[in-house]
């Protein structure tokens, strides 16, 4: 089986690393070569995405700002897993946003408008609101606080603009949900996600089941959805509002790793390989804390892998402040237990300054 991966970062490099337990092979098409490239059987450019899409039986991808000329053509070839029409929506907030209304999800209250200032405008009427570019934007990039009309920073560049009102969540979570090809969803237990500064710095599951699961499975059935999915929810006391969704395998979703009978990115290959997703079973509590903006050095390396209940996934990327460089699993018996754990990861990687490198 020749799996086509589109994109080339860390979430490729996982699902190649876990989906090499199927005896697959993979194939990856980006720019240039991020950490799947590197251990990839094999890489092709973008200028080559006929010759990768007719070499492989499946293409799926990490990222949704991939050529759109080799998902089109992935698609026309009947390889494309999942379909055209998720990646459609999700690269475009409004269209996003539009969908999710149409199809009675509920979200945060929202307008678009394609004009910035008008979009401040919008944002004073809602008093605290979000100002999200409608293109690009990811892990809290092109996004703007504006409270009473008034906000600190630049202004944004964008064509079009999603004006959401801000949700007084209690807490913000996630479910990673997979779908196969004759329409069984399994989804895992949804999990309690910390964001800071845009970007998840530590989550742990499992958190009370809510309604995440049912909603999930009405998405991606309704999307007729091939794969894993990560959906993000604000949670307000009352209801579960989703916040986005990532038609592929999720950061959300890398406790996965450790502590389940099957990681997101297993259950992602077998669903868009044509097989059966299964019902992941977890053994024992599990979250990771994210290593944003802080090279992982030899030092930490042996500090963070000095304990049985951790392992470190290091995606061999230049550092840089606020890019995810890696991220370290961690389990315990009790919720309690790995919630103290995390504290001790995060202290180890950050020293009590993650403002230095986020
Ligand atoms: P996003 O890129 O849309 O996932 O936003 C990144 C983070 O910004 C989220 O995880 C939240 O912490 C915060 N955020 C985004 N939209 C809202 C909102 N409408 N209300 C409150 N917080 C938000």
């Amino acid at each position: 089986m020749r799996i086509g991966i589109l994109g080339s970062g860390q979430l490729g490099w996982m699902l190649i690393l876990e989906g090499r337990k199927f005896g697959y092979e993979f194939n990856v098409l980006d720019e240039s070569r991020g950490p799947a490239a590197r251990i990839a059987d094999s890489f092709y450019p973008v200028s080559e995405f006929r010759k990768f899409v007719d070499k492989c039986d499946y293409v799926t991808f990490e990222f949704e700002n991939v050529p759109v000329e080799a998902l089109e053509y992935a698609q026309s070839q009947d390889k494309l897993r999942p379909g055209l029409d998720s990646i459609v929506i999700k690269k475009r907030r409004s269209l996003e946003k539009k969908f999710l209304k149409d199809n009675g999800f509920k979200i945060a209250d929202y307008t678009i408008t394609d004009n910035f200032e008008d979009a401040v405008d919008q944002a004073a009427k809602f008093g605290n609101a979000i100002i999200k570019t409608s293109e690009s934007g990811y892990d809290g990039k092109g996004q703007l606080h504006v409270v009473d009309g008034n906000y600190s920073g630049d202004k944004l560049e964008g064509q079009e603009f999603v004006v959401e009102k801000f949700v007084k969540f209690q807490y913000e979570s996630s479910i990673m949900i997979s779908r196969d090809i004759e329409g069984n969803v399994a989804s895992f237990p949804p999990s309690f996600n910390f964001n800071y500064m845009g970007k998840l710095r530590h989550s742990n599951s499992p958190l009370e089941a809510g309604q995440m699961s049912e909603i999930g499975s009405r998405l991606v059935s309704r999307l007729n959805y091939v794969g894993t999915m990560g959906i993000e929810f604000f949670f307000d006391g009352r209801d579960y509002l989703i916040n986005e969704f990532a038609p592929r395998v999720h950061n959300g979703g890398h406790h996965t790793l450790m502590g389940f009978s099957i990681s997101q990115f297993a259950q992602h290959v077998l669903a868009v390989s044509g097989r059966n997703v299964l019902q992941p079973r977890q053994f024992t509590p599990s979250g990771i804390v994210n290593i944003v903006g802080r090279e992982i050095d030899d030092q930490l390396t042996t500090a963070l892998l000095a304990n049985e209940e951790t392992i470190l996934y290091n995606y061999g990327k230049t550092p840089r402040k606020g890019r995810k460089l890696g991220h370290v699993n961690i389990t315990d018996k009790t919720i309690e237990g790995l919630r103290s754990r995390i504290s001790k990861v995060e202290e180890i990687i950050y020293k009590g300054k993650p403002e230095l490198y986020f």
